[in-house]
């Protein structure tokens, strides 16, 4: 699928587009094959600049969905495992705040898990750049810098089978990898939503729409 010519950044919205970028980061697909990842239009500081963020937010969304499904575990083994051991700074973020909590199985049995924050900054600047470049790659045209996008991140599973979710778009990256239902406003364009599938395991909400609303 190819997306819309644009000669500005769709990301930034100012400084003219010299690459293409991909939404969501292409290290999100680690081991999924054949996958029709979108590009958009993006310029050289935003393409280059935000990897760092794209590792972080990868290994987060990995290691809070471990390895349940083939195309999870994939990411883990081949991505989010090898960042951890990697970048120091990760690694130091992770540990100053992951704790053991118990759990009980809906049988009552006793089990742990670690839990940990999501370093919610980066979070939502990898989200938003995400966000910016799959609302250009559907709707043609670039959200203002000017206007809001607000990520956040779901802690439990969301009911996808109410009646107002399906009236959503939804498109679905590698065979579920990444599925984005999203709806704009016909009458006010900047207004949007967007629920994010990670893996069939990891979801999030975004909201845009101009400033102060
Ligand atoms: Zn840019």
């Amino acid at each position: 699928m190819q997306p819309p010519k644009c000669d500005v950044c769709v990301i930034c919205g100012t400084r003219p587009a010299v690459t293409v970028d991909h939404v969501p980061p292409k290290g999100f697909f680690k081991g999924v094959v054949n996958a029709q990842l979108r590009t958009v239009p993006a310029c050289w500081d935003c393409n280059n600049g935000a990897s760092s963020d794209d590792e972080d937010v990868r290994f987060f969304i990995s290691a809070q969905i471990g390895k349940q499904n083939p195309a999870s575990k994939q990411l883990w083994e081949n991505g989010a495992h090898k960042s951890i051991l990697r970048k120091k700074t990760l690694r130091e973020a992770f540990v100053a705040n992951a704790r053991e909590v118990a759990v009980v199985g809906a049988d009552g049995s006793q089990t742990s898990r670690i839990a940990f924050h999501v370093p919610v900054a980066t979070y939502q600047r990898v989200l938003e750049r995400t966000t910016r470049g799959l609302y250009f790659f559907q709707c043609g045209c670039v959200l203002p810098a000017s206007i809001l996008v607000n990520a956040t991140m779901l802690t439990g599973t969301p009911n996808m089978e109410t009646e107002e979710i399906r009236m959503l778009s939804c498109e679905n990256i590698g065979d579920g990898a990444f599925i984005y239902r999203y709806s704009i406003l016909p009458d006010d364009p900047n207004s949007s939503f967007w629920i994010y599938e990670f893996h069939h395991a990891h979801w999030a909400i975004v909201t845009t729409g101009a400033a102060g609303e």
